[in-house]
């Protein structure tokens, strides 16, 4: 039939890593979703994801973890240190653990499956950004659509597109990310060094002989492979004893944004902000844009005027709060500027020696604090 059309509640643009969750979790609140991406294949993603607790147990809900097969690992212990402060922080939660890395392309590859067994998933479709409004309609292969809400999770691309407008805190930096082997066992625990060059994170990866890690570090400086090992053989020997590196190293641009409202869209995922990955958080926080939005299709209905301005009303704070707190850290390292250097010096102990804010973080970390709703 020619002229019929589809009428669906949410039309999601983007199939990534959070967009494909975003369907699935919307699916299960017995909602009539299509999610769209402009590419085929399964991306090449080598990285791992530190999954926080509240992350955990959300990928569970939605029937996602059981499916995954390579041993999450565990991160009971986070370890912090400088070159500035004497001592190291140490982050930990007494009830369970902080979170868990897995494997990007696995979530990846279980996510999309499941679309496509629900039959909700169509790629290699790219509309101009233009075309796309919510209740009008709108021409996928050739078919009619109505979509009452359109979803944006585009990823960083949301910064490229006029129609978008966002807000670009230009950094320069690169991730280079990589793995290696090591004697030692690294007994669950990650470890982040802030270096004055750029941050270090060094996490446990899923191995059942415990002996093997992943490594992201993130600078605007640049720095070949053996300069890379070299620094990280010097932060690490102690605990991990000899390492093996693999072979290849991938590199990241990182676009620190936030994203403005726009009532016609739902901005989630990195389409909304996306951070330095220093903290770790990015996809953390487009999980709990993804519950936001489930929470308040709990409470409003989906043709509720106002709906997306209150949904960008309640994420826009903890976005804000991460952009800037992550952007700020990475300042305050790279600047020679001594008064830094006190400041840093001063946050440091604070941490170490009041257990309340240092708790604050943790369950923040953790995902277990909840800003808004
Ligand atoms: C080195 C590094 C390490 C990180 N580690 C962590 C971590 O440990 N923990 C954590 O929480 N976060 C981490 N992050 C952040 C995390 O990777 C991102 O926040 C997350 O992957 C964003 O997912 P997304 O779905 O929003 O975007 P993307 O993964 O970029 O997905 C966007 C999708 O949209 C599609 N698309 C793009 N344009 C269009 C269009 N016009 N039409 C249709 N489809 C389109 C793309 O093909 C893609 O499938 C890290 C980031 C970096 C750089």
């Amino acid at each position: 039939m020619k002229n019929k059309i589809h009428k669906y509640d949410f039309l999601v643009v983007g199939a990534g890593l959070i967009g494909s969750i975003a369907a699935l979790a919307l699916v299960q609140k017995k909602n009539k979703v299509l999610v769209i991406d402009k590419k085929n294949n399964t991306p090449i993603d080598n990285r791992t994801l530190a999954v926080n607790a509240n992350s955990t147990d959300f990928l569970k809900k939605i029937g996602v973890w059981n499916n995954i097969k390579s041993n999450p690992q565990p991160i009971n212990k986070i370890v912090i240190k400088d070159d500035i402060s004497t001592h190291s922080l140490i982050f930990e939660d007494e009830i369970e653990p902080m979170g868990n890395v897995i494997f990007n392309k696995e979530l990846f590859k279980i996510s999309r499956q499941k679309l496509e067994n629900l039959k909700i998933l169509k790629t290699n479709v790219n509309l101009e950004t233009n075309e796309i409004s919510p209740n009008k309609n709108i021409l996928i292969n050739g078919q009619k659509y109505l979509f009452k809400k359109i979803i944006f999770s585009i990823g960083k691309n949301v910064t490229t597109n006029q129609r978008h407008k966002s807000v670009i805190f230009d950094q320069q930096h690169f991730s280079y990310v990589g793995f290696f082997k090591h004697i030692k066992l690294h007994n669950d625990t990650a470890y982040e060094f802030f270096t004055s060059t750029g941050p270090l994170a060094v996490l446990p990866a899923p191995d059942i002989n415990k002996n093997k890690s992943t490594f992201i570090y993130s600078s605007k400086k640049k720095i070949n492979k053996i300069q890379l090992e070299s620094l990280i053989k010097k932060k690490i020997n102690n605990s991990h004893g000899k390492l093996t590196f693999d072979k290849s190293i991938s590199k990241f641009p990182i676009v620190p944004h936030i994203t403005k409202n726009n009532d016609n869209f739902i901005y989630i995922g990195d389409s909304l902000k996306s951070i330095h990955p220093v903290a770790g958080q990015g996809w953390n926080l487009g999980i709990k844009d993804i519950q936001t939005l489930c929470k308040l299709l709990d409470s409003h209905s989906i043709d509720a005027k106002n709906f997306n301005k209150i949904y960008y009303s309640r994420r826009i704070l903890e976005s804000t709060i991460y952009l800037t707190f992550t952007s700020a850290l990475n300042y305050l390292y790279e600047s020679k500027i001594s008064l830094n250097k006190r400041v840093i010096d001063l946050g440091f102990k604070i941490l170490k020696n009041i257990k309340l804010v240092r708790n604050l973080f943790i369950k923040q970390a953790m995902g277990r604090v909840n800003l808004t709703d």
